[in-house]
């Protein structure tokens, strides 16, 4: 697809995409459709273009709208956009520097495809910028054999905005996703969605190196992941509880039945984190949750906290 014409797709005003989807949208906010809304929490920034949940954290511009709603992938996100609103494209698989951010696919096929031979040798040799060095290593005091274990890499894209990528690995190692995060501060999202189509939980080679009994710590998103795995636990990270699959859950309850994992959970000191703790507690049972002390919402905020301590 050529660059003109994804810009026409982006260009849509969000809003309006928003509304052709079957959002009600009132005063640039409407009920995020991406996890149990009840007060209007997702919002439009008519200015960039870009819709932003506050709860979930979902956010992306007019064709990501459509891909997590639809659940379609990248191109025919943007047939969809395009028949919508009747603007002609011309298609072809994403090229360059900016299709490291699309899964390719195959023109009207029925699933998403992800090609790991296009990125794969990204995290091969991973490098880390020095915006990338400092977060991980001083604002999140992470455990350089934890980043060398995920493969965590930098890049820098053609605006000059620093990002960390993230790799998604299924039980074989085989790469089934990238997840993109702002480094540098600014208006763009901090974290795009996992690309790919499979990757709904992140580090999962480590269940290989789970013993009988052993404890498994479950986090919300790869950060607070990275924190616990530096705290010497094994943890796997999901996303959002409205998305975790049917065949997640599966896989979770037969390392119950099979290895007797012992599940812990320290979930975010707020509504959601509870929800989702609630939520996992029906499919494990025997999830044990741990309380974060006051003031860190997050586990990431408490193991810097601990960290911080121990050098004091
Ligand atoms: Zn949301």
């Amino acid at each position: 697809m050529e660059k003109q014409e994804l810009q026409k797709l982006r260009d849509l005003p969000i809003e309006g995409v928003a509304e052709r989807l079957g959002l009600q949208v009132s005063r640039h906010k409407c009920l995020c459709p991406f996890h149990d809304d009840h007060h209007a929490s997702l919002s439009f920034s008519v200015r960039t273009n870009r819709y932003r949940c506050f709860v979930c954290g979902a956010s992306g511009g007019s064709i990501d709208l459509v891909m997590h709603l639809l659940k379609k992938d990248f191109l025919d996100a943007c047939h969809w956009l395009a028949d919508a609103n009747n603007v002609l494209i011309q298609t072809d698989a994403p090229h360059g520097p900016g299709a490291v951010s699309q899964s390719a696919s195959t023109l009207g096929g029925q699933t998403p495809t992800f090609d790991p031979t296009r990125y794969a040798r990204f995290f091969e040799h991973p490098f880390l910028s020095e915006p990338a060095r400092h977060f991980l290593f001083e604002e999140r005091k992470l455990d350089e054999r934890v980043i060398r274990w995920c493969r965590l890499t930098s890049w820098r894209d053609r605006k000059g905005v620093d990002w960390l990528q993230i790799p998604y690995y299924d039980r074989e190692g085989h790469l089934i996703g990238i997840q993109n995060r702002l480094l540098s501060k600014g208006d763009l999202p901090r974290f795009r969605f996992p690309y790919g189509a499979q990757c709904s939980i992140y580090n999962l080679p480590v269940l290989n190196r789970l013993q009988q009994g052993e404890a498994l710590y479950i986090t919300e998103g790869c950060s607070d992941c990275w924190a616990m795995l530096s705290a010497g636990h094994k943890a796997i990270a999901i996303p959002s509880a409205t998305l975790l699959k049917q065949a997640d859950k599966a896989l979770l309850s037969t390392l119950n039945s099979e290895l007797s994992t012992a599940f812990h959970m320290y979930p975010d000191r707020d509504e959601p984190g509870e929800r989702l703790f609630l939520q996992l507690q029906k499919v494990l049972s025997n999830l044990e949750h741990h309380q974060l002390p006051p003031g860190c919402k997050d586990f990431s905020e408490y193991y810097v906290l601990t960290k911080s301590e121990k050098v004091l």
